[in-house]
């Protein structure tokens, strides 16, 4: 079976994709320099599996060291999760987010052209699409204009890898368009594990639950949504882990390059997120209004149909099974790997 190299596998999509990808069948190595994860999450992917990862600590930027990892391994795909996300973050430290960022994905794609490496799935998102594209958005829409660093690395590193798939006839690149993850493995082992305050939702939703968080405030009941709230595609992180096994066996098959939405193509508000939650786990998550969020846009979903077509794919996991599961990981890890 194909052995797949997950750069940053150790973080929370990361570690959902290798078990269905070691469930799948596949070899799984995984690359991450623990910048924003835990090796504990790997341990327990193998738990949860009961096969190996072979893991290396590792910063991707570190050329001659993930040279050696090819050198290791017989590479036949890579999926590049290696990143920081924190949007707020990448405001205050730009530079650091376009180093690390574009770096690291540089570095890939050089190591693999030395090591004759023609396979490469990247995680992109929604935010690419930018402020003006109308909802849901479509694949074939133009990138749009980011509202933050975080947003232009995303769009930056489409666009570097369009060049490289333009320039080397024999790279084949996915570039998965994520829309909002949330959620856990059902078994609770491995889930989100944000560092201090979580800037998203459903984290933070979920240390309120448990009493890490006082209060959730609601950016924004005066959008022009059904409820005042903002909208958004979530998308369960199982679900979305598929979607890599999938895009793993289309480009292991075909010679491509192609960008594809990965979402439910259903948006939820923020407030049915809280009643949803509330409902189905039978806690109550205290909550006000406050002030809109600079940078959010009212609704985002995707149309998810490209997925269907190319991959087969479509998610199978409902808003409560989301709710239900990130609820399960955060009662069982109140301190997410931390201590563990
Ligand atoms: P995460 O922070 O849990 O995982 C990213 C991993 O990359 C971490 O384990 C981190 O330690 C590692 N990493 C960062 N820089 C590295 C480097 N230089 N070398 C080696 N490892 C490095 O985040 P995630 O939610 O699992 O996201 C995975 C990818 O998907 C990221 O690129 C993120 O931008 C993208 N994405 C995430 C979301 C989301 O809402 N979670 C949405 C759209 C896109
Ligand atoms: N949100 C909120 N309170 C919070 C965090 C998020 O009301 O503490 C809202 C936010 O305004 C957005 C939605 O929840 O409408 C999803 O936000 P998140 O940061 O999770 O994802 P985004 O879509 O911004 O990437």
């Amino acid at each position: 079976m194909a052995t797949v190299l997950l750069a940053g596998g150790a973080g929370y999509i990361g570690s959902h994709t290798a078990v269905e990808l070691l469930n799948a069948g596949y070899e799984v190595v995984i690359a991450d320099n623990f910048a924003n994860s835990s090796p504990e999450s790997v341990r327990r992917v193998e738990q949860i599996t009961g096969k190996k990862v072979t893991l290396y600590e590792l910063d991707i930027k570190d050329r001659a060291g993930l040279s050696e990892v090819f050198h290791a391994h017989q590479i036949d795909a890579v999926i590049h999760f290696a990143g920081l996300k924190a949007v707020g973050e990448s405001v205050e430290k730009p530079i650091m987010y376009y180093r690390n960022n574009i770096d690291t994905t540089l570095s890939l794609l050089e190591v693999m052209q030395e090591a004759d490496v023609k396979k490469i799935i990247f995680s992109s998102s929604a935010t690419v699409y930018g402020e003006t594209n109308p909802v849901p958005y479509t694949e074939t829409m133009p990138r749009g204009v980011c509202t933050n660093p975080y947003g232009w690395t995303k769009a930056m590193m489409e666009q570097i890898f369009e060049d490289a798939a333009r320039a080397d006839q024999a790279l084949s690149v996915i570039l998965l368009r994520y829309f909002n993850p949330i959620g856990a493995h059902a078994s609770g082992r491995i889930g989100e594990d944000p560092q201090g305050i979580p800037n998203n939702l459903m984290p933070y939703v979920t240390q309120v639950a448990v009493g890490k968080r006082a209060c959730l405030t609601i950016y924004g009941n005066d959008y022009p949504t059904p409820d005042g709230t903002c909208t958004r595609d979530y998308i369960h992180v199982v679900d979305l882990a598929k979607g890599h096994v999938k895009a793993i066996q289309y480009i292991l098959q075909n010679h491509c390059m192609e960008i594809i939405n990965l979402g439910t193509g259903q948006p939820y508000s923020v407030t049915e997120i809280v009643d949803t939650f509330e409902k189905v786990n039978g806690v109550k998550i205290n909550h006000v209004y406050g002030a809109r969020r600079a940078g959010d846009l009212p609704a985002c979903y995707a149309n998810a149909d490209k997925a269907l077509e190319i991959l087969g794919w479509k998610t199978e996991l409902s808003l409560e099974d989301m709710c239900r599961d990130a609820w399960n990981w955060q009662k069982q890890n109140p301190n997410g790997y931390q201590n563990a």
